[in-house]
């Protein structure tokens, strides 16, 4: 069997859609679409009219995602279940037009293709806009999914915006229900599982010449607040060794951060603020805040890293007479791919001819909160250099065209337990 083609008008469609949509933007470099803004409104009503055409059923919850329904073959009955299909159209400041946006995109090309081929599917196919997953406006993340899943802490609906604008009140002015977000949780009996095709945001599938991959994992991953404290003094009079220099152990326990992730299996760590007390050309610095962002694949590489690192730092500080602090201030438990979708998705990525090449999510995704409710897979896409983030962002049309191709083989095979 081959890998269905999508039709011709379905793809030229798919592309082009996506110079449409990063057209909806606030003024400025690359793409910046927030949540319950009017970018946001004017992106759904465009997202909602090409779902409409598709032949979908369309709504907006009270989170402001946008879900389309491709309904299950009637033959399915009143028992039919749901497989939810999307990514999120919300952006980083000056972000790029394919991270969030492509999944959509993409499931929408998908339910097009099944419905020029008049092609019904044994379960209900929910195509969702998820409505903030960056978090770029409140400082939250997978907002719109926690909703979904039943998981969205009522207390950020209190957070303002940079403009003092609370949450709670943003939704009201776009017409969002900030009330009845319990509403928009889907009965984890009724989900079969959430899938999204993604950009990479990083440089495996280019360097392997490949369009797209299978996600096997998402990162664990905790952030730490370091502080190191010495002895400030002059510049001119303490000599070298009689120096308790903050800046100078800090600058160590970043490169031994960087020591400790080169030697672990997929392991990242990364440093990407620092300030300096109390920061003088002459004066020996006294105090260093220092941030370290550690990723790894599972648990137990997280928190063998993390030992290490404790270690090293504990090493360096007593050698140099400085203290160090270090507090987590965010840990996420990362998630692992169904096994049953993920072979699944490797079997259309093989149907499509291409070799299946699992990799894992350093990124955070919706998945994220959707893996609480229900069997969660991804789909990796190629894009240029590994840049995300960022105006430059790009996916080869052909790219796109084969992430379809893909989903849609793997959506026309899904078959539902038939018990459960
Ligand atoms: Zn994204």
């Amino acid at each position: 069997m081959t890998a269905p083609a999508l039709p011709a008008a379905v793809a030229e469609a798919l592309v082009a859609r996506h110079g449409e949509l990063a057209a909806i933007s606030e003024p400025g470099p690359g793409v910046t679409r927030l949540f319950a803004t009017p970018e946001h409104l004017k992106a759904l009503e465009r997202l909602r009219a090409w779902m409409d055409q598709a032949g979908m059923t369309t709504r907006v919850d009270a989170a402001g995602n946008l879900i389309g329904r491709w309904a299950a073959d009637p033959a399915a009955g009143e028992a039919a279940k749901v497989l939810l299909v999307g990514s999120h159209h919300d952006t980083v400041r000056q972000g790029g037009r394919y991270d969030g946006a492509m999944g959509v995109l993409v499931a929408i090309a998908c339910v097009e293709a099944l419905a020029a081929a008049g092609t019904r599917l044994p379960y209900h196919l929910d195509v969702v806009c998820f409505s903030d997953e960056e978090g770029t406006r409140y400082g939250t993340s997978m907002m719109g999914s926690r909703a979904l899943a039943g998981g969205f802490d009522e207390a950020v609906l209190d957070w303002p915006d940079a403009d003092g604008v609370t949450m709670r009140d943003a939704m009201t002015a776009a017409g969002f229900e900030p009330d009845a977000i319990a509403d928009c949780r889907y009965d984890p009996a009724r989900l079969l599982g959430y899938v999204e095709a993604h950009i990479e945001q990083g440089p495996v599938l280019e360097a392997e010449n490949l369009p797209v991959g299978v996600v096997t994992a998402i990162a664990v991953g905790s952030r730490h607040r370091l502080t190191v404290t010495g002895t400030a003094g002059h510049a001119g009079t303490v000599p070298m060794d009689r120096r308790r220099d903050a800046l100078a152990a800090a600058a160590e326990m970043i490169l031994a951060g960087e020591a400790v992730a080169a030697a672990g299996d997929g392991v990242v760590a990364t440093t990407g603020k620092l300030e300096v007390a109390p920061g003088a050309i002459n004066v020996i610095p006294g105090a260093v805040t220092f941030t370290v962002d550690l990723r790894a694949p599972d648990e137990t590489r997280h928190d063998d890293a993390h030992a290490a690192l404790v270690t090293a730092l504990d090493a360096i500080a007593s050698r140099r007479g400085v203290r160090v602090q270090m507090e987590r201030i965010y840990r996420s438990a990362g998630c692992v791919m169904d096994p049953g979708l993920r072979a699944a998705l490797a079997r259309a990525v093989a149907e499509a001819g291409y070799p299946v090449r699992e990799l894992f999510s350093g990124a955070g995704h919706d998945a994220l909160s959707l893996h609480q409710v229900a069997p969660v897979g991804m789909l990796f896409v190629r894009c240029k250099d590994g840049v995300s983030h960022n105006p430059a962002e790009e996916v080869a049309a052909g790219d796109l065209v084969t992430a379809g191709e893909v989903l849609l083989s793997f959506l026309a095979d899904f078959a539902p337990p038939t018990t459960g």
